[in-house]
């Protein structure tokens, strides 16, 4: 693949893409703009979480392994199955114990002479069969979502059915608070600084849904004291079956785009406490985008502790406003 300008959000090993430098893996995979890339072992990003790859791996020709001229005598056989990688090295200089970058999730590209750089999975070392001088690397992962990567691109928005789907689920939540009442908030509620973990989707009409807990919204609305917060003279009304002002939740970081984020959208954090009919603007209105950048601006840090890092420029994007 010679088009360095491609991106791709979505990789597995079954795609067949085949890339001819490493650069263009960089750039179409991870949303590098690299000229040249020698190194055949980093990090993907800042995060240092994540390692790419690029091992020259050996063939077995007529029974024979055959280590590519410029391997630097490294020998890196895949498995028949594809699930391992074995890497061997004579006088190896690394202790084998694997601490440290090498360590990690490993996005592996492997290179056959011919084919060029191929998707292998993301691999990770298997400390009980490592020693000095031989590594073995197991397959974690046969696909990879890479839309992380793409942030600074901007990114997909969620088709017209995803964004529906979504926006039933969401006022499904407010169903639930409205007739279950707001039982089990805390009245104190604090912040936990904390990023939280993504929970497990559910599809919905061929569409990812992720669990919106009724338990953190009503939290973030309590947190609010249950009042607006687009404004807090906002008028608004008792709720039948429970003493507190009528308010509504709402994300602040759709939940539709919950697959951008390694960390959950369903924080109290990322909730806003909103009257009927602000919640109804900041869904619908024309000039919304005021009132998006003053939740943010207030929300800013603390959707940073809770791991959700982003731009007033995406989070305007994420509802249709292009700046
Ligand atoms: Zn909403
Ligand atoms: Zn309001």
């Amino acid at each position: 693949m010679d088009n360095t300008t491609t991106s791709i959000k979505h990789i597995s090993v079954n795609d067949g893409y085949k890339f001819r430098r490493i650069a263009d893996v960089m750039n179409c995979c991870f949303g590098k703009h690299y000229k040249g890339c020698q190194k055949s072992f980093m990090y993907v990003d800042e995060s240092q979480k994540y390692t790419v790859w690029f091992p020259k791996m050996t063939i077995k020709k007529n029974g024979v392994y055959k280590v590519p001229a410029n391997a630097k005598g490294w020998r890196n056989v895949l498995s028949d199955d594809g699930g391992i990688i074995i890497e061997e090295k004579e006088n190896d200089s690394r202790s084998g114990t694997a601490d440290g970058k090498g360590g990690l999730p490993r996005y592996t590209f492997g290179y056959f002479p011919k084919e060029g750089y191929v998707f292998l999975g993301i691999f990770q070392v298997d400390r009980d069969r490592t020693r000095k001088g031989h590594w073995e690397f197991r397959r974690v992962a046969a696909e990879a979502d890479l839309c992380r990567y793409h942030g600074e691109h901007g990114f997909d928005m969620p088709d017209a059915v995803s964004l529906k789907i979504n926006e039933q689920a969401d006022s499904d939540l407010i169903t639930e608070l409205r007739n279950g009442g707001l039982d089990g908030f805390a009245e104190d509620f604090a912040y936990s600084g904390k990023p939280r973990k993504v929970r497990a989707f559910t599809m919905r009409d061929g569409v990812k849904i992720y669990p919106r807990d009724r338990q953190a919204a009503a939290n973030a609305l309590a947190k609010a004291h249950f009042l607006c917060e687009a404004d807090k003279d906002h008028l608004s009304f008792i709720r039948k079956n429970s003493d507190k002002p009528y308010t509504e939740p709402h994300h602040l970081i759709p939940l539709a785009f919950q697959d951008r984020f390694e960390v959950s959208l369903d924080v109290e954090e990322n909730i806003v406490s909103l009257c009927s009919n602000c919640h109804n603007e900041i869904h619908y209105g024309a000039d919304a985008d005021k009132l998006i950048e003053k939740l943010f601006a207030e929300r800013c840090s603390d959707l940073k502790r809770a791991g959700i890092d982003i731009f007033l420029q995406d989070v305007l994007a994420m509802y249709g406003y292009d700046r």
